[in-house]
């Protein structure tokens, strides 16, 4: 059986993790699988408030030792540290865990409230990787700030970028696999201008070599950025730097049309956090009515990277029923929740999402 660490975290995140975990139990039972083993462990702004501790090592421990991670959500503004910053557990298990790829995938299904007016906006998907360890990232809270000036340090390794080339090439030709045409990865980058990026560049060229089934080709992270809303049904795989890509995922979620459809995994060579982009949404918890479909839809991404990792092709198509599930109701506007324009409670759309698996 498999073993999940599952935080449930702040603000809505408990909300949304119960049905959550009901969605993948349904898809699993469905396809005849065995059930997952889900452990709850605590972390986030709540815990430290009651206990001084944000991320208790037992709870690392256990994220450690457990087959994947699912999190919801974690951070409330008004519980903060005795220097002023958030609590954000969340970050801090990426560094503990060494999970330098941010998996961020930009699907729009046909009826999500995208903001682009382009018939063919219904054709985005692609996957956006970020570097999620290092880059200017990797020295962060150690700027050097005088009177006069602030100095921050950009740093990026042959060893996490060759890991994270090879770990963005091996998804490319999965998803090529998956939807039965050629992959394509994309390079984003600032090599024109930064000697940093010549030599992420160079590295992103000399792994491609050893992945001749792929297309690949680079880009400057300006251009992308008009090229995401000009013409985003173009790309299939790109990856990139930590804060290009911490820039160009928010971009991406916004072509989502809603945070609450947005979801992301962060993986490393021992483990993977499965979350959706958006925050604990103070705003709204305790009401029953956040949107689930992005903890959801995180939860199938689980499921597809465990299909993977322990080679059980049954996961796969668990994770697809659920995408095609959330999928029916954005075509049918139906059982949504407040944010996507519908009346539907949390409950009340998972109930949906459970009914509509399998449906033809
Ligand atoms: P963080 O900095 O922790 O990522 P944030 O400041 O970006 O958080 P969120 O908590 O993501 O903020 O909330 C931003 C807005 O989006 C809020 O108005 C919130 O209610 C709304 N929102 C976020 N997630 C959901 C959801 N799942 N369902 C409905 N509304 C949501």
């Amino acid at each position: 059986m498999l073993n999940i660490c599952v935080f449930e975290g702040d603000g809505i995140g408990p909300e949304i993790m119960a049905p959550t975990l009901r969605v993948l139990d349904a898809a699993l039972a469905a396809r005849g699988a065995e059930p997952l083993s889900y452990a709850s462990h605590p972390a986030g702004a709540g815990h430290y408030q009651k206990t001084g501790e944000a991320l208790p090592e037992a709870s690392v421990a256990a994220a450690r030792a457990a087959d994947a991670i699912l999190l919801s959500a974690m951070g409330l503004p008004a519980i903060r540290k005795p220097d002023g910053t958030e609590i954000t557990p969340q970050i801090e298990l990426r560094f503990r865990l060494g999970l330098y790829a941010g998996v961020r995938p930009v699907r729009v299904f046909p009826g999500a409230p995208t903001p682009l007016a382009s018939p063919r906006a219904g054709e985005i998907d692609f996957v956006l990787v970020r570097e999620s360890t290092e880059g200017l990232f990797a020295h962060m809270n150690e700027g050097i700030v005088t009177e006069d000036d602030a100095t921050e340090l950009l740093r990026i390794t042959r060893k996490t970028s060759e890991k994270l080339f090879d770990f963005t090439f091996r998804l490319a030709e999965r998803r090529a696999a998956q939807k039965g045409r050629p992959g394509r990865v994309t390079c984003v980058d600032k090599a024109n201008v930064f000697r940093a990026f010549w030599f992420f560049r160079e590295i992103f060229e000399a792994r491609a070599k050893a992945f001749p089934g792929l297309a690949t080709d680079t880009a400057y992270v300006d251009a992308m950025a008009m090229w995401m809303v000009q013409r985003p049904w173009d790309f299939d795989v790109l990856v990139t730097e930590n804060m290009f890509g911490d820039i160009l995922s928010d971009l991406g979620a916004g072509l989502l049309g809603s945070l609450g459809l947005a979801p992301s995994a962060d993986i490393g060579d021992d483990a993977a956090v499965f979350q959706p982009c958006h925050g604990s949404a103070p705003d709204i918890a305790g009401q029953g009515v956040a949107n689930p479909l992005a903890m959801i839809l995180s939860g199938a991404m689980m499921l597809d990277w465990l299909a993977g990792e322990k080679d059980m092709p049954v996961l796969a198509l668990a994770a697809s029923d659920i995408e095609g599930a959330v999928g029916r109701l954005l075509a049918e506007q139906r059982d949504l929740t407040g944010d996507l324009g519908g009346t539907a409670s949390t409950e009340v759309c998972a109930d949906a999402v459970i009914a509509a698996l399998g449906q033809p």
